[in-house]
């Protein structure tokens, strides 16, 4: 691991690329929604260029205290993932489901609020696991309540409070992770 990569608490796997985005107003988290979203998009398609690969999903970790950002940052890419409905908090029911009509064709969008997980069962329970097997985008606010049941992520997205703004640290754990990170 290079000496300018530092280790997540979250995932202290070897990240493959970090990357750090300073955030000073909410107008720079939408805009960073915005090139997340055009960066999902593309890694899908450099993802599944022959017939045989299929895209495997993505899962992205969003870590943060209360008012860090996180749910701000989901609404910014569905906006620009052509969602125009309510973009919901899932403080409540745990997951709100998205079909999206992207330029790209379609795609489907979990996001996921973790926050009142009281136990790590709840995950098997529920039936959590084949969100995260179908090629869908994965969001998950919390997620260390899962207590190390997500595994891995392709993408962690840690915000910070910094000044009146935000910084946000990136780190990818898979190479489809890596590739949206980088056009980012
Ligand atoms: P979380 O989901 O992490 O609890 P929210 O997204 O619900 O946080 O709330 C974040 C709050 O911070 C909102 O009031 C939003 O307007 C504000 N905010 C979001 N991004 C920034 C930023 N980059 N700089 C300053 N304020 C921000
Ligand atoms: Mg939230």
């Amino acid at each position: 691991m290079p000496d300018s990569l530092t280790r997540s608490f979250a995932n202290p796997s070897a990240a493959l690329l970090e990357r750090r985005f300073d955030l000073p107003d909410e107008d720079a988290t939408l805009a960073f929604g915005g090139r997340f979203a055009q960066a999902i998009l593309q890694a899908r398609l450099k993802n599944s260029s022959t017939p045989n690969e299929r895209f495997p999903g993505l899962q992205v970790q969003l870590i943060g205290d209360l008012g860090a950002g996180k749910t701000t940052l989901v609404r910014a890419t569905l906006r620009s993932l052509g969602h125009a409905g309510r973009v919901r908090s899932p403080t409540y029911t745990l997951v709100e489901p998205y079909s999206l009509a992207t330029e790209t064709g379609p795609l489907e969008l979990y996001h996921f609020d973790l926050y009142r997980f009281a136990d790590p069962a709840e995950w098997a329970d529920a039936g959590f696991r084949e969100y995260f097997d179908a090629g869908a985008i994965c969001l998950v606010e919390w997620p260390q309540r899962a207590g190390g049941l997500l595994g891995v992520p392709d993408l962690e997205f840690t915000l910070e409070q910094e000044g009146e703004g935000r910084v946000l640290t990136a780190r990818a754990f898979s190479e489809t992770g890596k590739s949206c990170l980088e056009s980012c």
